[in-house]
């Protein structure tokens, strides 16, 4: 079958990478978390105190960028796993300090051209989904498959909750939910590509959706383009 670019884009905690890596399992595909990315040089920047209540020092963080290298490796479960600086990351970019200073870090035009490049030339091959918030618009105009995300505020909420209760990071659901609106809103208001529906994208909302009646629907539209 042929092999397409999926690109999935939407708002924070809308389970976009669950089914990313659902589809890229399925599909035999390469996953890219490009959230993962900019919460690598956040960490990088909180690590080189770079950021002080919440004020992102630029002009050291763009001066330090070539020192930044950010790669993913497989685990045994075949998940990527992000490493900075050749250093495992996984955990320490998932919580909620990060999540708090990420938005910020992603409005840096020069942080997003490093990283839009080393998005870029990890789809180069095809055969690959990716997930964020330019994906569709920025780094691949050129997908075959273009969805946009989106569910209910609420239940985005309680799902992230959730999950970091799950890791041991006990957070109110108020307090998760905050930082999903201001995430939202800095990332559909910053100036260097925000996050804006691409023409040709399918919404999904995924509010009343179980994971498995979405799996089956974009499953659906994958083959609808791969069959042709
Ligand atoms: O996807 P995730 O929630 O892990 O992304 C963390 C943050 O990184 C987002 O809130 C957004 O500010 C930023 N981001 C971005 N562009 C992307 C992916 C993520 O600006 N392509």
């Amino acid at each position: 079958m042929k092999k397409i670019s999926i690109a999935i884009d939407g708002y924070s905690s809308c389970g976009k990478s669950t089914l990313a890596k659902q589809l890229a399992k399925q599909l035999g595909y390469v996953y890219v978390d490009t959230g993962a990315m900019y919460r690598a040089v956040t960490l990088f920047a909180m690590q080189n105190n770079f950021i002080n209540d919440g004020e992102v020092n630029t002009e050291h963080l763009v001066e330090s960028l070539p020192e930044i290298s950010i790669h993913f490796e497989l685990n045994e479960e075949n998940h990527p796993v992000t490493y900075l600086n050749q250093k495992k990351v996984e955990a320490e970019i998932r919580t909620m300090e990060v999540s708090n200073n990420v938005s910020k870090v992603g409005t840096i035009k020069e942080v997003r051209q490093k990283l839009v490049f080393l998005q870029q030339q990890m789809g180069a091959k095809g055969g690959v989904v990716m997930d964020g918030r330019d994906i569709g618009t920025v780094v691949m105009p050129e997908a075959e498959l273009k969805i946009f995300m989106t569910a209910d505020n609420n239940v985005r909420a309680k799902r992230r909750w959730l999950e970091l209760k799950e890791k041991g990071q006990e957070e109110t659901i108020e307090s998760v939910l905050e930082n999903l609106k201001h995430r939202d809103n800095i990332d559909s208001t910053r100036a260097e590509s925000p996050l804006t529906q691409a023409n040709d994208a399918l919404v999904l909302d995924n509010t009343n959706l179980s994971r498995d009646e979405q799996l089956k629907l974009v499953l659906k539209w994958v083959k609808e383009r791969t069959s042709a």
